[in-house]
């Protein structure tokens, strides 16, 4: 057993044909291997604020969280 992160342990399915999506080696499929829809992109929600990104951003668009805490600007 190794460590994962949940975002990439997820099962995808495609929302146009209903497959499941296999990840190779966790590296996610852009689009549906079967129907060849493109598939929406996957995404993980900011701890600092709740805001959704994309698994691709590096940091929040919102806040400019990277996961080190404290570095989120929320405003209040
Ligand atoms: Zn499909
Ligand atoms: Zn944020």
């Amino acid at each position: 057993m190794c460590f994962r992160p949940a975002n990439l342990s997820k099962p995808v399915v495609c929302p146009n044909c209903g497959k499941k999506i296999p990840t190779m080696a966790g590296i996610r499929q852009k689009k549906c291997p079967f129907c060849k829809t493109e598939l929406p992109e996957e995404t993980i929600t900011c701890p600092e604020c709740g805001h959704e990104n994309p698994v691709s951003n590096k940091v929040c668009a919102n806040c400019g969280f990277n996961g080190k805490p404290g570095s989120g600007k929320v405003k209040k």
